[in-house]
């Protein structure tokens, strides 16, 4: 019998060894890896690069704590400040903890300018930020709270696209708007470009923060180091952490100067949190995703993917309903329950993960070969042909 706790619904395999895109099991077998332990993996399994930057770092120095200078982490804070709209980073172990650091950081902000009673964030009904107390009920889904009361406050909600109800909610004690840019697990749902803008502009006329949860849709994974820029909006905070770690646990708050501003001495901490061990794989991940061609080849990969994808559906207009997503944050979205079609995938040797919706996650590592792509299409097209 297992002594780990039921809190999972495990798949009967195990897997001994990976490398790039592919999982081998203990049994021998070989897998496409389309799940990449959900968008974590984004460089592929056993990458050449991070294992020399974990062993180097590991052969130097693992752990001090922040109570001391960490120069890794100040590299890693300077390349990530010159990359995108930050000014200041935090560093976390996890996604759930930075984005309770970022709610953490919006409320401190209002705080520290006399205005305490602005406190409140403003969420998509059902998303997903995380499974501490704060983050399920931030998160508002009935299911992740369910037993877990009483009920952390402080949260408010509307549902994703209802614009009458995200401007009804927003009162004087709003302190921000904390949305995922694309919702992961709530069923790789896109926020278009235009209501990013329109959030933004909604955030600037109310003085509020504007969050932007980009955890799962972060670190290159749209085919843009971040998901929201194309739209060319400037969020205030942005949790990051899955795909910055390449399968390290890694997390980090980024924030501009005004809100960072708050975090004074004392408000926040970590005891591992940028640890060197982590800022060394972060720091290798974060130079081969800046890489000049990199996110232009997901791009050109992910287009690829994309358009064939659609043709698929086109093929399967009765299995296949919607195609999802951006980049290589990919939905397969069916008319029925998706589980079987995710097992069928799996007797194929493709490995892909649910999301709501009846929505089929499809996450393949970022450097992922089109051959490979190719392989996976070759799968997906069997499934659909034997599947009604
Ligand atoms: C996965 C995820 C989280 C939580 O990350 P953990 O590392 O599991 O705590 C938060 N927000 C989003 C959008 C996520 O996809």
């Amino acid at each position: 019998m297992s002594h780990l706790a039921y809190n999972y619904n495990r798949k009967k395999i195990s897997f001994k060894s990976g490398k790039g895109s592919y999982l081998k099991s203990y049994k021998g077998e070989k897998y496409l890896d389309f799940v990449q332990g959900i968008a974590v993996n984004s460089l592929g399994h056993a990458h050449p690069k991070l294992i020399k930057a974990i062993n180097t770092q590991s052969k130097k120095l693992w752990h001090v704590s922040n109570a001391f200078i960490i120069p890794e982490g100040e590299l890693l804070a300077s390349k990530l400040a010159k990359k995108t709209f930050a000014d200041y980073v935090m560093f976390q172990n996890s996604g759930a903890e930075a984005t309770e650091a970022s709610i953490k950081v919006a409320r401190r902000y209002f705080y520290s300018i006399g205005q305490p009673q602005k406190n409140r964030i403003l969420c998509v009904r059902n998303s997903f930020h995380g499974r501490t107390l704060a983050a399920i009920y931030a998160s508002g889904s009935k299911k992740m709270t369910e037993g877990f009361g009483p009920k952390v406050e402080g949260f408010d909600h509307f549902d994703f696209g209802d614009h009458k109800s995200l401007k009804r909610s927003i009162t004087k004690r709003t302190a921000a708007i904390m949305v995922e840019t694309i919702m992961g697990e709530g069923g790789i749902k896109v926020i278009p470009d235009w209501c990013l803008r329109e959030l933004r502009k909604i955030c600037n006329q109310k003085k509020i923060l504007l969050i932007l949860d980009e955890v799962q849709c972060g670190i290159g994974r749209t085919g843009d180091f971040f998901a929201f820029e194309k739209s060319k909006v400037k969020p205030d905070i942005v949790p990051i952490a899955k795909g910055i770690g390449g399968g390290f646990p890694l997390g980090a708050v980024l924030m501009n100067k005004k809100v960072a501003s708050g975090m004074t001495q004392g408000t926040h901490g970590s005891t591992f949190g940028g640890n060197p061990l982590a800022m060394a794989v972060g720091n290798a991940v974060i130079d081969i995703i800046s890489k000049k061609t990199f996110l232009d080849n997901v791009k050109k990969n992910s287009l690829y993917f994309h358009q064939k994808l659609n043709a698929l559906k086109e093929m399967f207009p009765k299995t296949i309903k919607e195609i999802r997503g951006r980049g290589f944050l990919i939905g397969i979205q069916l008319y029925k329950e998706q589980s079987k079609f995710i097992e069928e995938l799996m007797k194929n040797k493709l490995l892909t993960i649910r999301a709501a919706e009846n929505v089929i996650r499809v996450l393949p590592p970022l450097n992922v070969k089109k051959s490979e792509l190719d392989q996976a299409l070759n799968i997906i097209h069997k499934v659909c042909k034997n599947f009604n």
